[in-house]
Order: structure tokens, then sequence, then C-alpha cells
């Protein structure tokens, strides 16, 4: 019978001590370097949201992206679907193993899920690199500075490139644009194009 009392005394502390966390969802969390991002995309998510949708529909991003050729690892129809999901990431932010995943639950894919988050994640990447040379070029930047993350993890390729100046309507020959490259030790390129200004630099 104490037993009963002792479980009941401790399930209504803990009852209590729910409602007191229930009663303070008021109060603001802390803007941790973690959350920092997630508090500011939740803030601008909608109105950035549509307004990201309408200027990838307007500035023709799609069409640019259909000179690129397709992965010849999927069959065409499943690729394009594929680059669409992919264009849609610019505004919604999903990951490549989520586009990926999509993908293998419509359709039979004869590539393993791996192979499939690789070029998920490649044509993520082209999608964010065309978005940003089309809006670049709109206030008249014709090149970009190659930018390397500067550090161990960095090839001696993509080392070469750092603070060289690029053509944005020109895919370099040797690894492609930034973060194409698949020199990297990781397999994977972290460089990222910072454009070039015309007012800027006089060019
Ligand atoms: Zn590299
Ligand atoms: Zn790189």
């Amino acid at each position: 019978m104490s037993n009963w009392w002792i479980f009941l005394a401790i399930a209504g502390f803990v009852i209590f001590l729910l409602s007191v966390r229930l009663k303070q969802p008021n109060q603001k969390k802390p803007v941790t370097r973690k959350n920092h991002n997630r508090v500011a995309s939740m803030k601008n998510s909608s109105g950035m949201r549509e307004a990201l949708q309408r200027e990838v529909e307007v500035s023709g991003l799609a069409k640019e992206l259909e000179s690129r050729p397709l992965s010849p690892k999927l069959p065409k129809h499943i690729a394009v679907e594929l680059r669409k999901l992919a264009i849609t990431t610019l505004w919604n932010g999903r990951r490549a193993e989520s586009i990926a995943s999509e993908i293998m639950k419509n359709h039979e894919v004869l590539i393993s899920k791996n192979d499939l988050n690789v070029i998920a994640g490649s044509e993520i990447f082209q999608a964010s690199f065309a978005h940003n040379a089309a809006r670049a070029k709109r206030v008249g930047s014709k090149y970009y500075i190659w930018r390397t993350s500067k550090d161990a993890a960095v090839c001696q390729a993509c080392a070469k490139k750092q603070g060289k100046r690029y053509s944005w309507d020109k895919r370099p020959r040797n690894g492609g644009y930034p973060g194409e490259g698949q020199c990297c030790p990781s397999g994977l390129c972290r460089c990222t194009a910072a454009a070039v200004i015309p007012d800027e630099f006089g060019v």
C-alpha cells in the first residue's frame, strides 16, 4: 500500500513539472549559433520562399539548366523529374537524400540509393550555382572569384584556383564550376563563387 503512495507522489510531481514547462512556451529561446539559421529561416520563410519561387520562375533558370547534360545513369524522364525537384530545393531547403528518397518511392530505379544521393546532390548544386550566376549576371557581373574553404581538406587542384577570376559562362575545363569537382579527399568540393560586381572593381 505504501508503494502506491510513493508512486502517486512521484507521478504527481512529474505532472507538476510538465505543467510548469508547458506554461512557458512564450518565453523566448536564446538564439544560439546552432538554432540561429532556423530562427532566421522561420522569420523569413513564407515571404522569402514566395519571392525566391517567383525569382526562379522569371529568371528562366529551368531553361538555363536544360542546356546542361542530364545524368546518364537515369532514364531521361526520371532525370528530368529529379532536376525539377532539385530546383525546388532553392526555396524549400530539402536535402539531396530527401529528394532521392522521393524519386525512389515513385520510380523503379536501378542504381543504389547512394549513387542516387550523389546525383541528387550534384543537381542541387547545379541549380544553386545557376541561380547565383543568374542573380549576379542580372546586376552586370561577368566573373566570379574562386573561393576554397582554405583548410587541410582542400585538394591541390582546388587550391590552385583560390582567388582566381573565372567567367560565369565558361565552365572551367579542369573539374568544372566551384563545388562540382570530385577531386577533394572527401569526394566533395566545398568551393564557392564570389561574384565580381562591376561597380566595385570596374570590370
Ligand atoms: Zn578539390
Ligand atoms: Zn573545391
